[in-house]
């Protein structure tokens, strides 16, 4: 923030030199890192929940279907909705290995939605799933990817748009998200022409494509983000790590006698990691927790008072992760 600052970027307006040669490099820097496509746009946005509405305004002329398993995806079909109300979804168990054939009440519908990783009851969609989609279906695939862009590998080819706003895995203050388009989706966005908004994917193309934004945009994030995108290292390798982290942690929560919210390993998110804990027992827990300046994440949607969560993102030390494991070691015969 203080190089921000100083290099005087925060005062440019958004269609001068150094702000779009600022832009590029951050977009290259993430389409690197990240292992992004050739041929695979890059726009930034406000938030993830802007994302579910640009796949609704731009990409479906009549409905999506959506296939979830909890809050975030349940969410994103409620705004889709909103929007093109004939809409629909399927559910699935937290347990359960989703498979294509969840896709079959799929009538006419232009993009099938999934969530990569569901933040709220920590599961994860198997990379077999998302390719089966692709093999399955010739509709657009869109993927709400918000916790696990720039923690795990992601299967770019096997879908159309993904997103992620930048703090969770990217480790980056709230305000800014990442939309990532193929060529397929570009293709349909221009088909479709949509121009109805300031966010309609045409209109957003056209600037990026000179690097530049439709409004003046959060430059100190975007700033922040390629900082950020030039000093880690490739996703391959932080992904190894986190995958690695996620099993001992995993391991070392069943070891203290803690009930995990999802029993199927197939199934587990390697980015957030969901405890499942009655609600008297958690509020103590917590509070414990509090007393040694630790803050347990709440759990969300229908796991709100009944489990906390773990962000196992990149951003989140070793200190900090063993600092929890020997807080849950010392209360652990409450458990
Ligand atoms: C956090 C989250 C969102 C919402 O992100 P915003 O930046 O608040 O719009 C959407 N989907 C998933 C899966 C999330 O984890």
């Amino acid at each position: 923030m203080a190089d921000a600052y100083q290099s005087g970027i925060l005062s440019t307006n958004h269609r001068s030199e150094p702000f779009m040669q600022m832009l590029k490099t951050t977009i290259e820097s993430l389409k690197d890192k990240l292992d992004i496509p050739e041929g695979y746009e890059v726009y930034f946005v406000s938030s993830a929940t802007e994302c579910w509405e640009i796949v609704s305004q731009s990409l479906v002329s009549t409905s999506s279907f959506h296939i979830y398993n909890g809050a975030f995806g349940a969410k994103w079909m409620e705004y889709a909705q909103k929007l093109r109300p004939g809409s629909k979804g399927v559910s699935f168990e937290v347990n359960e290995i989703p498979t294509v054939e969840l896709l079959t009440g799929m009538t006419n519908e232009d993009v099938v939605c999934v969530t990569h990783n569901e933040t709220s009851n920590g599961t994860a969609l198997p990379v077999s799933f998302i390719k089966g989609l692709r093999q399955y279906t010739d509709k657009l695939i869109a993927v709400d990817a918000t916790s696990s862009m720039a923690g795990v590998v992601l299967p770019w080819f096997s879908a159309d748009v993904w997103y992620a706003s930048v703090q969770k895995c990217f480790g980056l203050p709230a305000g800014l998200a990442v939309m990532v388009l193929s060529p397929k989706a570009i293709l349909c966005a221009l088909a479709m022409n949509d121009r109805k908004y300031y966010n309609s994917l045409p209109f957003m193309r056209e600037n990026f494509q000179k690097f530049q934004t439709p409004y003046t945009p959060n430059i100190l994030a975007i700033y922040l983000l390629g900082r950020v995108m030039e000093q880690v290292a490739p996703i391959k390798q932080i992904s190894d790590s986190i995958q690695e982290r996620a099993g001992n942690l995993y391991a070392y929560f069943q070891d203290l006698g803690l009930r995990l919210v999802v029993q199927n390993g197939a199934v587990r998110s390697a980015t957030v990691i969901a405890v499942q804990m009655e609600k008297n027992e958690l509020d103590e827990v917590k509070l414990k927790a509090r007393q040694e300046g630790i803050i347990l994440g709440s759990g969300y949607g229908t796991w709100k008072d009944e489990s906390f969560r773990i962000a196992n993102f990149p951003a989140i030390g070793l200190e900090e992760i063993s600092s929890l494991r020997s807080f849950l070691a010392r209360i652990s015969s409450s458990f």
